[in-house]
């Protein structure tokens, strides 16, 4: 019934994920998008994703890991992209929270890595954390054909510019904390078929899970209800649309779910 659409789940220790995996299923998780952040996790995630048909993966370089990156990985990637048929480019982008040193950099793999998704018209998933302007100003000079916007915390306008461009908005564990009303106004108010739903686990806890327990997929149908309580829309009803937007803005996962 639930997507988890952003699950690292190759930084869980091996024999998690196995349980991981399971506990999601019966949770009604039934299918799980796993994005690679650097070369080193590339193979990793393609492996751990071919475990089971309810994973599926997306494959590029987090902005925080753009210190690694050299042109010759580019190239590795895009080898990778066009033997391995991921189903997103991501998780790419800006983020100007931890470092701004860097900023050229991180826009110079940016683009590089747009222009993959360009080339093998692929949707790609985005990190966008302090830098939504400079996010969409590249979205809107290197056209792809939309994606994801994870974790999302812009303000309603910059949402809109993404909803525009293609793009859904995804929600996680930080709306369900009661000071989070910034990103439950969002939540609440964009119109649901631009919503998709995440857990970013093991990162991003939601408010109910005890310091020393580890996020997992399968919080994510008590997420989903979170949202649908918030927005007063019936659960099972709501969880079918998010599966739609899902499907839709990642068409490659279609086959895999159906
Ligand atoms: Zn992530």
């Amino acid at each position: 019934m639930w997507i988890d659409s952003h699950c690292h789940l190759d930084f869980f220790p091996p024999p998690d994920i196995k349980m991981a995996l399971q506990s999601a299923k019966i949770s009604q998780v039934t299918h799980i998008i796993i994005p690679s952040v650097s070369p080193e996790n590339i193979e990793r995630v393609i492996a751990v994703a071919n475990q089971d048909d309810a994973l599926s993966y997306a494959l590029g370089f987090h902005p925080m890991y753009i210190d690694q990156i050299k042109e010759a990985d580019i190239l590795r990637l895009s080898d990778c992209v066009k033997n391995s048929l991921p189903i997103a480019i991501g998780e790419i982008g800006i983020d100007l929270f931890v470092k701004n040193d860097n900023i050229q950099q991180q826009e110079y793999f940016f683009i590089a890595q747009l222009k993959l998704a360009i080339e093998y018209d692929l949707p790609v998933i985005l990190h966008t954390r302090n830098a939504a302007d400079i996010v969409l100003k590249h979205l809107r000079r290197h056209k792809v054909r939309g994606g994801i916007a994870h974790a999302f915390n812009g303000s309603l306008q910059q949402a809109h510019q993404f909803i525009d461009l293609g793009f859904k908005l995804g929600f996680g564990g930080a709306m369900t904390y009661p000071r989070a009303k910034h990103i439950q106004r969002l939540a609440k108010e964009l119109p649901i078929e631009a919503i998709v739903l995440e857990t970013d686990s093991p990162d991003m806890p939601p408010s109910w899970l005890e310091k020393n327990i580890q996020n997992q997929p399968k919080e994510l149908d008590k997420i989903g209800l979170f949202l649908a309580q918030l927005r007063g829309l019936d659960p099972i009803k709501m969880a079918n649309s998010i599966r739609e937007n899902t499907l839709q803005v990642l068409p490659g996962l279609v086959k895999l779910c159906t």
